[in-house]
């Protein structure tokens, strides 16, 4: 078995099935601190790997949420992939040294990602996978062990302009992408602009917006994930109520507790408020 079946084997043992080999060397560093240390330790591949979070479920009530956003935060979960993973490569190679990250690495996770060929950079940013989509989180291991590349050519998506046409606040551009438009960067704005809630309430928007995900046709057909992490904690009936009764333990288990209670709050008391007003004009 050669290095790279060895250590493909421990990452399906793992539930992982996206995943790509590049070279440290490769990949641009976005921390370099951590970047510069990595360097001084010899390390030489960056294994890089995609989670999908999306499940089948369907919502019951009709507030806009993003996917990602009604199951539990993924760091918990890379954290539980990691202690497994690195356990079994320490034990598979004793002889090299493994340093994991999710969000947090010394590299650019997305380009490594599309330069390790699992998956191509979306006009609305984001990586789109062949086997997932657009709807993953990304974690990678970075080892002072040789792998065999993987490494592409770096491509994009098919550029049919769906996502920036449907975007409702014209964030996506031609060859840009204006962040402060995105609805999901301001409905996790602590502060609002009279301008910005408004937007919020026209487009039932309480966190994040998968808009531009949903329209692009490379995120059709794609597997979805059954992970009971993500399925089980899957919010079918989102309210004020419901956040509000929430206990700190519980919040802080879902990706929008990185900001206070009452930023999440206050999104649904926009609408709740805009649904109230067109109800009474009816
Ligand atoms: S997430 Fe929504 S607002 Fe942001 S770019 Fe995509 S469609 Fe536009
Ligand atoms: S909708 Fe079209 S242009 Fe936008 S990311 Fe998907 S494939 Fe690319």
């Amino acid at each position: 078995m050669s290095v790279n079946e060895k250590i493909i084997s421990v990452l399906k043992e793992n539930g992982i099935y996206s995943f790509g080999f590049v070279p440290f060397s490769d990949c641009s560093p976005v921390n370099k601190r951590l970047y510069d240390e990595c360097a001084e330790r010899g390390m030489k591949s960056v294994i890089i790997f995609a989670i999908p979070y999306k499940t089948a479920q369907k919502p019951k009530d009709s507030y806009k949420m993003s996917a990602y956003a009604r199951v539990y935060d993924y760091h918990k979960k890379f954290s539980l992939i990691f202690d497994s993973l690195l356990c079994e490569l320490k034990s598979t190679f004793p002889e090299y040294g493994f340093l994991s990250y999710a969000d947090n690495s010394p590299v650019n996770e997305k380009t490594a990602a599309a330069l390790s060929g699992i998956g191509v950079i979306g006009r609305n940013t984001l990586l789109i996978t062949e086997k997932y989509g657009s709807y993953v989180f990304l974690g990678s291991v970075i080892t002072d062990m040789e792998t065999e590349s993987t490494r592409t050519a770096l491509s994009v998506c098919i550029g049919c302009g769906r996502c920036a046409a449907a975007c409702p606040n014209n964030a996506i551009g031609e060859k840009s992408f204006d962040f402060e438009k995105c609805l999901s960067y301001i409905s996790q704005k602590n502060v609002k602009t009279d301008e910005e809630a408004e937007l919020l309430k026209k487009h039932g928007t309480v966190w994040g917006c998968d808009i531009c995900q949903q329209v692009c046709p490379m995120n059709e057909d794609v597997s979805l994930t059954d992970d009971g992490y993500f399925t089980d904690s899957f919010i079918y009936e989102l309210s004020y109520a419901f956040i509000e009764a929430m206990n700190d333990a519980d919040f802080h288990k879902y990706p929008f507790s990185w900001r206070k209670k009452q930023t999440i709050l206050y999104n649904i008391s926009l609408i709740n408020s805009y649904n109230d007003n067109k109800k009474d004009d009816s």
